[in-house]
Parts: C-alpha cells; structure tokens; sequence
C-alpha cells in the first residue's frame, strides 16, 4: 500500500468519532431521541444509542416523524435481539441449539432461508453451523483458547446444512438440529435487521437516516438531508486509528468484515472471529478485510463474511458473476487496497488501490 501525496485523508480524519466505518454525514447532526432539534436545515432529527447483539448501535433519523421512526427502530432491535441471539438462553436459536425442536417466527425462517441460498452459493464458505467451533475458540464467551486438531475433526462434524431440518406441517415451520449441532447468525442477523430497519424508516416517511449497527454494518437511507452523500470511512485493519478510504454513497448497506472486530493472541499470532468452514480455524486468505456495497443487507452481511474467507482471487471471480447485486472493497494482508469496478466513482483514498473490472 502506497500512500499517494495529497490530504484527502487529513480532512476524513478530522470527522472520525469511534467506529471501524464513519459516517462524517451524521458527525455534528446528533439530537436526543425525542430530537425536535436540527442540525439539517429546518428538518427535525432524532437520534439514539443502543446497545444490542454485542455491539453498540446508532440511529440517526431525519425527518417530521424522525422521533417516532427513532423509537420504532428501537423496539425492533430489541425484539430481533432477543430472537436472534446465539448467547441468550431464550432466544428461538439457543432453544434449538439446546437441542429442541422450535416452532419458527417468520423473522427466522427469512434468515434461515437465505443463509442456505447464500451458503449454496458461496461454495460453504458462509456457514451458520460453525458454533461449536466457535464455542471452542472461546470468541462467544471470550474465553479464549486453541483447540486440538483432534477437537476440530470431532467438532466439525456437527457442521453443515445437512444437520439442519426445517420441517413444514401447515403453516407452521419447526426446526431441528442434529445431535451437537448448533447455530449462530452472527454472520447474517445485522444485515436482516438492517434491512428491517430501513422498512421501518420507510412506513414512518423517513427519507433520510443514518443506521449504524457497530461499525460492520451501516445502513444508509436516502441521502443526507442536504441531498449529498453520505461519507462513509473505510479502517485500516492495520491500525484501526487509520482511515484507508471514503466511500461517497446514498441508498446503500455498507457491509465490513475484518480481521480486526474480535480476535486474540498467543505466543505472537492473532486469532480472528471469522472461520473457515473447512479447516474449523480462523481463515487466513491473505484478506484483512472485506466491504460490501449494495441493497441488500442479509446479502451484504453474509457475503463480507464469505468472501474474507474465499480470498482475493475467489472473491473477484465470486464478484464478476454477482457483479449486478454488490460492489467490494477488498484489502489484503500488506494492506494492498483493490475496489470493484462499480466504486470508482465513489471511493476516495490518499493511497494507491487496484480496479477489478468484469
Ligand atoms: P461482525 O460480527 O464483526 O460484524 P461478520 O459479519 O464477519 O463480523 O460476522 C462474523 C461472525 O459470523 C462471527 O462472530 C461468527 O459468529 C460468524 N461466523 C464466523 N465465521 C463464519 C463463516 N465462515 N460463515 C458464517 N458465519 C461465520
Ligand atoms: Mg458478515
């Protein structure tokens, strides 16, 4: 990676707050919940923190009902916390990982649902059924450790899609897991709730609005208020006190996996959150982190994770028969930066980076 001369980078640094990805648009503008002020022109805004699936959240609305928008996305965060999560001993997926047959929400049977498209079409590489693995890394609890060889061929039979049933009586869908196996949407339940989200701005007549799910997952609705982009700063996975690029976007989910969200170390090399399905240990592909661009959330979500782990090669191949659903930024290990064709006109950076074309 080779710095190019210029101070684009200065100016995005003077923005940054706290995430991997910064949103400069919604630097500044911030309100309270209730938010009758306005840093958008005459345009109320309303703006909250919350803190849910692990990660602290933030969303910004703009709008005449942005109050209202602001709380109803707050209630569907919870609801979909509480349904989603791995960790949670009453949530539908820690029923089922305890080994009982769970009546399905419809929430649930939507993830599932693309999760197995998407793991199809990833050739495995995005997997739900990692989390015994995950379990035994520690990265769940935090207890962090190395399994044995030995460990990961017994825990890696509990994985795959053929341990999973999804049985249909009526209208009601249950599901079902082998013995031992277990899921985690980890991978794939920002992304749903991203796009739940930006249904939600909608029926409130939102048309403006900054939904930050963690820094992995950023749903931007419409435009800033004034009508321009919203920036959006992409981390150097390196030195997360660095900004490598700007995304200049409107409309979009901006997607991120890194090498950097979670991980730990021991005896001098770092162990990452994200696994490969095939070795049952954190990938190393020679990516550091990818970003996705598109509409699609669940999408996004799950392909950020898919293709950190195909690396660079089979994710530029992946993006060339996909290359109407997403753009990607892609950085490699050396900090080699390479953005998809669709980016050029909205990605800025003080450093040298690669074009992927079709
Ligand atoms: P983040 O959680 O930081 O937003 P990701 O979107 O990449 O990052 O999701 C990583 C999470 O997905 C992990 O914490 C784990 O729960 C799960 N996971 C890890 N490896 C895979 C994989 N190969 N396929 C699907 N999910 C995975
Ligand atoms: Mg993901």
């Amino acid at each position: 990676m080779k710095k190019r001369t210029g101070g684009l980078l200065v100016g995005c640094l003077a923005i940054v707050l706290f995430t991997a990805i910064l949103c400069g648009g919604c630097v500044g503008d911030k309100t309270s919940a209730q938010g009758s002020g306005s840093a958008a022109g005459d345009l109320p805004s309303a703006q909250k923190d919350i803190y849910a699936m692990d990660t602290y959240m933030s969303v910004t609305a703009y709008g005449k009902q942005a109050g209202q928008a602001v709380s109803d996305a707050e209630a569907e965060i919870d609801r979909l916390d509480q349904l989603l999560s791995a960790t949670r001993t009453d949530s539908e997926i820690a029923m089922a990982n305890a080994g009982n047959t769970v009546k399905l929400s419809e929430d649930t049977i939507t993830i599932l649902k693309r999760a197995k498209e998407l793991n199809i079409q990833t050739n495995g590489m995005f997997d739900i059924t990692l989390y015994p693995l995950l379990c035994e890394w520690g990265f769940p609890t935090q207890e962090y450790q190395i399994p044995s060889d030995k460990k990961l061929r017994k825990l890696k039979k509990t994985t795959g899609w053929d341990k999973v049933t999804i049985h249909t009586k009526k209208k009601t869908k249950t599901l079902e897991l082998q013995e031992g196996t277990e899921i985690d949407l980890g991978g794939i339940a920002k992304g749903y709730l991203a796009d739940q989200l930006k249904e939600i701005m909608e029926k409130d007549g939102i048309s403006s609005a900054l939904i930050s799910l963690g820094s992995s997952t950023i749903q931007l609705i419409g435009s800033k208020p004034d009508g321009s982009d919203w920036n959006v700063a992409v981390q150097d996975p390196t030195d997360t006190t660095n900004y490598l690029g700007v995304l200049h976007v409107s409309d979009c989910v901006v997607d991120t996996s890194g090498n950097y969200e979670r991980w730990f170390e021991q005896d001098g090399r770092r162990y990452w959150h994200i696994l490969n399905p095939k070795t049952g240990k954190p990938s190393r592909s020679g990516l550091s982190s990818v970003t996705i661009v598109g509409e699609d959330g669940m999408t996004g979500d799950a392909l950020s994770t898919a293709l950190f782990v195909m690396g660079l090669e089979d994710a530029s191949e992946y993006w060339r028969s996909h290359s109407n659903d997403f753009e990607a930024i892609f950085v490699e290990d050396d900090g080699t930066i390479s953005i998809t064709a669709g980016l050029q006109e909205c990605f800025t950076s003080d450093y040298d980076y690669n074009v992927i074309s079709e």
